[in-house]
């Protein structure tokens, strides 16, 4: 007769390979999750990035078109000034004297507008560079990342595989029926099944049993449970 405080360790066995392969595939499809999400934080950078080059070129466009305009207004004031030389009334001239003295303010608003821009350019320059620093590291990073997972996935493979044999040998030697309600309490609850008993407590909940449970349970050779946890007990001497 097979003894039901082996079989239950054999099959507190298998339960803890079967815990920690459900932990390795979580683990597996976490991290592609990961991987994902940085990947969408990697492509807003880049595109902030891009933004920030669009802008240097926008402000030097600008920054062009306004050094036009201040040529055609000196051609304009150089005119004027021509033509000041000509006039013979002091109602031209200080007509003249107007128009200039406009020109002049303008010239110097758009000036200034030059100026801002060059500072905002120097800016953005300097932006840049320290993005395109930052972009080059997180892409360094998120390509070590994937290279890591990669070489992990291998040997969590290679980790599940060993585990598949170890509980297919395992179960060999252990009680169909016992193996059967195992996976269906798993199946309903989603939760481990069995438990050592270890210093008159339960092994899965750590509550201290009833002496007399506890007393009974080495004896035994009927299913009994934790009152708290309702996880099966099983006895095995240390010697
Ligand atoms: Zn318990």
């Amino acid at each position: 007769m097979t003894d039901l405080h082996r079989q239950l360790a054999l099959l507190y066995e298998v339960q803890q390979l079967d815990v920690k392969a459900i932990g390795i595939h979580r683990h597996t499809q976490s991290v592609p999750q990961e991987i994902k999400k940085l990947e969408t934080e990697l492509a807003d950078f880049g595109q902030r990035v891009e933004a920030k080059k669009i802008e240097i070129q926008e402000s030097e466009k600008k920054q062009r078109s306004i050094s036009g305009e201040l040529e055609l207004l000196t051609e304009q004031r150089n005119k004027l000034t021509m033509q000041m030389r000509s006039v013979k009334t002091n109602k031209e001239y200080e007509a003249l004297d107007k128009e200039i003295e406009f020109l002049d303010q303008k010239e110097m608003e758009l000036e200034d507008t030059i100026l801002e821009l060059l500072e905002r350019v120097d800016q953005l320059n300097e932006e840049l560079k320290e993005a395109t620093v930052e972009l080059e590291r997180q892409q360094t990073e998120q390509l070590n990342r994937k290279k890591e997972y990669a070489a992990e996935r291998t040997e969590l493979t290679k980790n599940m595989r060993s585990m598949g044999q170890q509980r297919k040998e395992i179960c060999q030697h252990l009680d169909h029926k016992i193996l059967s309600q195992y996976e269906n309490w798993v199946k309903r609850r989603q939760d481990t099944f069995v438990a050592p008993m270890r210093d008159g407590a339960c092994g899965h909940c750590q509550m201290k049993l009833p002496p007399q449970l506890a007393g009974e349970i080495p004896k035994t050779q009927e299913i009994l449970r934790c009152p708290v946890c309702r996880r099966v007990l099983f006895f095995i001497s240390c010697d």
